[in-house]
């Protein structure tokens, strides 16, 4: 009898839980545009999560709904949501100094953050080290200084030939104009594409495109043997080539090995250009060591630091520099200073939350902890590598994807129409999986504190909806 009565009690409070999700999505619908979506599909293709507050690596949705953030929030989150140690960071700069204009204004955070950036970026025996540090305020906007930066530098020794920029087929460097010049990923840049700079494509040393037979290393080898014809053949116009090292995150988690990240930075070399290594969301630990440039040994020139920089927090860019570079904006005149800015550069509250994330990242030895988290994804990702429909599974650290493929063969991937990717999506998220795939790749970047739990449970979500999504499709 009370079991009934408290059954019902728990009915009745999850329609009054439902009830409120659904008015909320009333309520946004009638009110907001959301990034990346075609909003036509709100709200019957795609449901819209009305998230209430976050616990750890989990999204508690107004429904009552708890999520597993397989995604860390688009690749931010570094060690959960709502994480203590940053909340209090940045309640307590709050009371001291929320923001203050950078031009001509100093403040603690922004220094110190700066000087803590410099010691820990990428080294390379015999080469300057990275020296200074420009604030943005997004991913984009870091890039778009750092590929100012490289042009006007040139300008100001008067090379106004070097107007181009060399990037990798199937990059991403983000949505402004020319961040997304220097981007491949088609589906974000055609529309745009007569809007945008010129930029020279290079072919992907992305291992999923290599030969049959045809190691990754040395399919990185020919890549870099087409960047050197590419580089020759535009002798003294180009002023930087801009890549993601290890892995091409929005272009479908492609892969490389680091032997091309070595072979770049010499040809740079050899050819007087800048390299602008956008780690934007490989760097802090992703790929397993602080910065993906240190697996192949190589500094860039300007690093391009964002996403997990705050530990998901608040928004926050970082470009650093060298003091080559920095020099180059030296004289008299105000037009050959580097006068770009953003109102909310170096922001108080942002450098606040970086400092405790940093803190996190000495005081919980992550890169060495995140060792055994890896190789525990790879172990539960294994006997998914034998889906009849899986033709590739990869990983580097704390990235893991799956290509989904007709049969398992690259050669015949699905039907866009059959949106395989949508269908793993709403498949995962009735299982309580945050698990938003890039076309036909489902992968798993979660936050570095995700449990063995929620580990076996994200395995065991993306068996039954990688068998969901190309079941149909498959049939199809
Ligand atoms: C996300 C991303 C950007 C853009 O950052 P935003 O903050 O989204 O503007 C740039 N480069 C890479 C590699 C990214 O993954």
């Amino acid at each position: 009898m009370q079991k009934t009565t408290h059954d019902a009690a728990m009915l009745a409070e999850h329609r009054l839980d439902q009830s409120a999700a659904d008015a909320w999505r009333a309520r946004d619908l009638a009110v907001l545009w959301h990034p990346c979506t075609q909003m036509r599909e709100h709200p019957d293709t795609l449901p819209l999560l009305p998230i209430e507050r976050g616990e750890g690596p989990w999204l508690v949705g107004r429904d009552g709904r708890r999520y597993l953030d397989a995604v860390s929030s688009w690749w931010v989150n570094l060690f959960g949501h709502a994480e203590p140690r940053i909340g209090a960071a940045i309640a307590r700069q709050a009371t001291e100094l929320q923001h203050v204009i950078l031009a001509g204004c100093s403040h603690a955070p922004a220094v110190e953050l700066a000087e803590r950036l410099l010691a820990i970026a990428p080294r390379e025996a015999g080469r300057a080290p990275l020296a200074k540090v420009f604030y943005a305020d997004n991913g984009s906007a870091g890039v778009e200084v750092a590929l100012k930066m490289a042009f006007h530098w040139f300008r100001n020794r008067g090379e106004t030939r070097r107007t181009k920029f060399v990037a990798l087929e199937g990059g991403y460097h983000g949505e402004t104009l020319g961040a997304l010049a220097v981007g491949d990923v088609p589906l974000y840049r055609r529309v745009y594409a007569p809007l945008l700079c010129e930029a020279l494509f290079t072919p992907s040393p992305d291992a999923y495109l290599a030969r049959e037979g045809q190691s990754a290393a040395d399919h990185a080898e020919d890549a870099a043997d087409a960047l050197a014809r590419l580089l020759d053949h535009h002798a003294g116009e180009v002023c930087a080539m801009i890549l993601e090292p290890r892995v091409q995150c929005a272009g479908g988690m492609r892969m490389h090995d680091p032997v091309y990240l070595k072979r770049v930075r010499e040809l740079c070399d050899v050819h007087g250009i800048f390299l602008i290594a956008d780690e934007i969301a490989v760097g802090f630990g992703r790929t397993g060591t602080m910065f993906a440039c240190e697996q192949a040994g190589v500094a860039p020139d300007l690093l391009c630091l964002s996403k997990g920089l705050t530990g998901g927090s608040l928004p926050l860019a970082a470009v650093l520099a060298t003091q080559e570079l920095y020099d180059g904006f030296l004289d008299d005149s105000r037009e050959k200073a580097f006068l770009h800015s953003h109102s909310y550069t170096g922001n108080a509250l942002a450098c606040a939350a970086a400092l405790a994330t940093l803190d996190i990242f000495e005081s919980d030895d992550v890169i060495a902890r995140n060792r055994g988290t890896a190789a525990r994804m790879a172990a539960l990702a294994a006997p998914l590598a034998e889906h009849p429909h899986v033709a590739d599974v990869r990983q580097a650290g704390m990235i893991l994807a799956f290509e989904l493929a007709r049969g398992g063969n690259r050669a015949t991937p699905f039907d866009p129409a059959a949106r395989v990717g949508l269908r793993a999506y709403r498949a995962a998220l009735d299982r309580g999986v945050l698990l938003r795939p890039l076309g036909d790749v489902l992968y798993w970047m979660p936050p570095y504190t995700v449990d063995d739990d929620a580990l076996a449970l994200l395995a065991e979500t993306t068996a039954a909806v990688i068998d969901i999504a190309t079941g149909g499709a498959a049939c199809a």
